[in-house]
């Protein structure tokens, strides 16, 4: 009897486990349409940490978005994770939209990984012609409100018919200004945010055009400009390569940012010499001018998936999801796909490689530890002292020390008789095979 009790809770959480997984969404168009962005990382001891929100120069916004990652820092500090057998794991990226010049909207999602999985979404919106943030009864009157309602009703019933049935979903999705304060305003629609555990228990969406609120909205109408992809880029060769002479790749992960990457391509340019680029997904679109100079140079643009979570914890559909979504936006700016794939932090599995469908999976032979000292002569220092031919060089290209660092590497590795090539270079001259999985 009570085994039979077991059986039936087991299938009911495999079940539930299936059917929750399959529907997760995944919001694969990154904008980062206002502010710059900050990184901060640490991967010490047990703890992964890796945020990334954005500097607006607004003062009441860059105050809130503070004091929200400053406690979400300190809860994920204070969880016990003596018991998780990954490394427990926050994970915090952003979202920013501007319209009409005028509204900043500001989307911060939070991943923690302790024991279980929590996502969390936390938006705000600014109002600069006013100087003041914006709550939806600004811009929405009551009317447009029960209109919202019954749009997000309709919506979710079509979407997901069988899960609508439920006391939590009319509760969520009844006419009140609280079960839709989680928002942020895109050039072209409302995005609302519905947290895990009001209408559904995961976390879903809903993206609703302004025009099917045209009477009872309270902003102009803006124009919606496409992303229009570049054109082809050529790559040729800049450099000649001595397949007898040693060679090195350095490589920089989590960019592009606008200064330090720039910095370490005119250096790179300046001697002749190649590195490769790890970006993220979400990133990529940021600088398109950057991505594409990367390749024009004959760096080498690899991906570093979307969102930056560890593989390894992850099922196989989202593995797949954050290589594929960063296989398309770069291919969306520089019009090629990479052919080498960076797990953050290195951590890979079977999962993993069986996902990567001939791509190399690239982890490293050096790491410089860049992120925590953030000092170029202790990079410098272990590089050199290190170094030998067929060599992977782990770098961020976050920081000024690290292009500060790169600056002195680049001539004084070249000086030392290696040349600096990009993996794919490295591999086709079958000078390494310590950094490379399949
Ligand atoms: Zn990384």
């Amino acid at each position: 009897m009570k085994t039979k009790i077991w059986t039936i809770l087991f299938l009911l959480c495999v079940c539930f486990g299936c059917l929750a997984k399959e529907v997760i969404p995944f919001n694969t168009s990154a904008h980062h349409e206002y502010g710059e962005s900050v990184n901060e990382q640490n991967y010490e001891n047990d703890r992964l940490i890796k945020i990334i929100y954005p500097k607006t120069n607004v003062e009441c916004l860059d105050d809130a978005i503070q004091t929200y990652i400053e406690q979400t820092k300190r809860s994920f500090m204070e969880n016990n994770t003596s018991n998780t057998e990954d490394k427990a794991e926050l994970n915090v990226d952003y979202q920013s939209y501007i319209k009409d010049n005028r509204y900043i909207s500001i989307k911060l999602d939070t991943y923690m990984r302790i024991l279980d999985e929590k996502q969390q979404v936390k938006t705000w919106v600014y109002d600069q012609t006013n100087d003041t943030m914006v709550q939806l009864h600004d811009l929405l009157d009551e009317d447009a409100l029960d209109d919202v309602s019954e749009i997000t009703k309709a919506y979710f019933k079509k979407q997901y018919p069988e899960e609508c049935d439920t006391q939590n979903f009319a509760i969520f999705t009844a006419p009140a200004y609280d079960n839709f304060e989680t928002f942020v305003l895109r050039k072209d629609a409302f995005v609302f945010y519905f947290a895990a555990g009001t209408l559904f228990d995961r976390g879903v969406y809903m993206e609703l055009p302004y025009e099917q609120l045209q009477d009872h909205i309270r902003m102009e109408p803006e124009q919606v400009t496409a992303f229009v992809p570049y054109a082809d880029v050529l790559n040729e060769p800049v450099k000649q390569i001595d397949p007898n002479k040693p060679m090195v790749a350095l490589t920089f992960d989590d960019g592009p940012t606008k200064k330090y990457t720039t910095a370490i391509l005119d250096a790179l340019k300046e001697h002749q010499a190649s590195a490769t680029f790890f970006v993220l997904g979400s990133r990529a679109k940021d600088f398109p001018e950057i991505l594409q100079r990367m390749v024009l140079e004959g760096n080498e643009v690899g991906n570093h998936t979307f969102s930056h979570k560890q593989l390894t914890t992850l099922s196989k559909e989202n593995i797949e999801e954050e290589i594929t979504a960063t296989q398309e936006s770069i291919h969306d700016v520089i019009n090629r796909y990479p052919t080498i794939i960076r797990p953050p932090y290195g951590s890979k599995n079977d999962n993993v490689l069986s996902c990567a469908q001939g791509k190399k999976i690239v982890t490293w032979t050096i790491d410089t530890e860049d992120w925590r000292h953030k000092d170029a002569k202790k990079i410098v220092e272990n590089v050199i002292k290190n170094v030998k031919d067929g060599d992977i060089i782990l770098m961020h290209d976050l920081y000024p020390s690290t292009a500060e660092a790169a600056i002195i590497l680049i001539p004084t590795l070249q000086d030392m008789g290696f040349q600096l090539v990009t993996i794919s270079e490295l591999y086709d001259y079958g000078k390494n095979d310590a950094g490379k999985i399949m």
